[in-house]
C-alpha cells in the first residue's frame, strides 16, 4: 500500500485546526520516527485507548501510534513507532 499523503491537501484541512470542534479532539504535538519533523496530530481519547496508523504529512511514512489514556479518558500520551 503506498501512502496517500495528497488527502491532506484535497481535503482541504489543515494541519492545525485552531478551532476546536469537540471536547473530545485532542492535538498532542509528536515526531515522526522516520523523518523526525515535529506536527501535531489530533487525537479522539473519547473510545479510550488505541493503536492505530496514520500518514506522516511530511514524508507521507505510515507511523504506528500508540494512544494512551487515563482512567478518566483524559490523554496521557500519544507513542510514535515505525510501522514494520
Ligand atoms: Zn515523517
Amino acid at each position: 500500500m503506498s501512502p496517500t499523503c495528497y488527502k491532506y491537501e484535497a481535503s482541504g484541512l489543515t494541519p492545525l485546526p485552531h478551532k476546536a470542534t469537540s471536547d473530545m479532539l485532542d492535538s498532542l504535538r509528536i515526531t515522526c520516527p522516520f523523518c523526525g519533523e515535529r506536527f501535531e496530530a489530533l487525537v479522539d481519547a473519547s473510545s479510550g485507548e488505541a493503536d492505530y496508523v496514520e500518514d506522516c504529512p511530511v514524508c507521507c511514512r505510515p507511523i504506528e501510534m500508540h494512544l494512551r489514556t487515563g482512567a478518566d479518558g483524559e490523554v496521557e500520551g500519544l507513542d510514535t513507532d515505525r510501522d514494520e
